[in-house]
């Protein structure tokens, strides 16, 4: 039986260098799934919607999506499933790729409901590839590779979102590849298991997936699997936290970054800057210390907007503070296993100072 073929390509956006990374993580377990890498560019001004003329003053990067933003016309919006598809769809007119060929699109934009990866009827798939590092300090090609294989095992099961197979499609993770994770961080979880559950497996051969395609998926998944039990074995020691010349904080160690929205950077910076702590009282005086944090970290921001954002921060009640504090907690939760987040938290009692308790900090960021 000839091999299945499943051509990979990219949004312009993607850099090629992380693409090929990916392309080699599969290509290396290549077998009756024959991954197909192919650098093809898209013609920016045909797909007027990727906006590519803002390339490359606009990274189409997202701050956190769990706060309201305020409008922001350089951020452009998510692109609809529709639009990512219609790049695959393209492509395959274009090269005359076969029917039963699979096309996945690697992307950085994220799509309108904000999954991290779906297939259509076609056999077409998108993979979004950027934010993994939100969620595992692993490096992303891995489960941005589960993500691909994924996605092509559902369409070789038949399995479409848009049909009704509850039995297939895992509501409560059981830790199968199947699993639907509504929240982002059980794809994590469904990694580490690696596994295909036996109601999946079973129609699995109902639909005639080859034994040499389960053996490659299983060498495949056992390889992406690896790497998260080593990262398990590595000492809780603490990394320290480097604050670049740009503003970005890195855990140096663990080679993550700690990304927030400029309101919440400007909180941490200040802290970071602190060793002490600080009451929240006391905020209010070093309110231009904020304003010029906040403008170079965000320097397309209008005056007013910064303002208020800075009032509401530096406001003696704490009211947003306590919001804007828990929020960056939760993040660092989100990164870190228990044991090692509290040193990175911000810590801290009401009518008490609040400070960051680590105490290896350097900062490069000058404002
Ligand atoms: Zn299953």
């Amino acid at each position: 039986m000839s091999p299945t073929k499943v051509i990979l390509i990219k949004s312009p956006e993607y850099e090629t260098e992380r693409f090929r990374e990916v392309c080699e993580l599969l290509t290396d377990f290549n077998g009756a799934l024959a991954f197909v890498p192919d650098y093809y560019e898209f013609d920016r001004k045909m797909f007027y919607f990727l906006r590519y003329e803002l390339y490359p003053v606009h990274g189409f990067e997202y701050p956190s999506e769990d706060v309201a933003l305020p409008f922001d016309q350089w951020r452009t919006y998510p692109l609809s499933w529709h639009e990512l598809f219609t790049l695959c769809n393209f492509y395959r007119e274009q090269n005359q790729v076969e029917e039963k060929a699979i096309v996945v699109l690697l992307t950085k934009r994220k799509n309108g409901l904000n999954w991290f990866s779906a297939h259509d009827r076609l056999r077409n798939i998108f993979v979004h590839t950027a934010e993994w590092e939100n969620y595992t300090p692993v490096n992303p090609r891995y489960p941005i590779a589960y993500q691909v294989v994924e996605n092509v095992m559902q369409i070789l099961m038949n399995l479409h979102i848009d049909g009704i197979q509850t039995p297939y499609f895992h509501d409560s993770p059981i830790g199968c590849m199947n699993d639907f994770c509504l929240n982002k961080s059980q794809v994590i979880i469904k990694l580490q298991t690696a596994n295909i559950c036996p109601t999946c497996l079973k129609r699995m051969h109902q639909e005639k997936i080859s034994a040499q395609i389960l053996e490659q998926v299983k060498s495949l998944f056992a390889g992406i699997r690896q790497q998260f039990v080593f990262l398990s074995d590595v000492p809780t020691a603490l990394s320290p936290i480097h604050v670049d010349a740009d503003g970005r904080i890195m855990l140096s160690d663990y080679g993550i970054e700690l990304t927030l929205p400029p309101q919440h950077k400007t909180l941490y910076l200040f802290l970071l800057s602190r060793p002490g702590g600080v009451r929240v009282n006391q905020l209010l005086e070093h309110k231009e210390e904020f304003l010029e944090m906040y403008k170079r970290l965000k320097p397309k921001a209008e005056r007013p907007a910064i303002e208020k954002a800075v009032n509401n921060l530096v406001h003696p009640f704490g009211v947003e503070f306590n919001v804007v504090r828990s929020h960056i907690n939760k993040r660092i939760a989100g990164l870190l296993t228990d044991s090692l987040a509290a040193p990175y938290q911000i810590s801290g009692r009401k009518n008490s100072t609040y400070c960051i308790r680590h105490p290896d900090v350097t900062i490069e960021f000058a404002y």
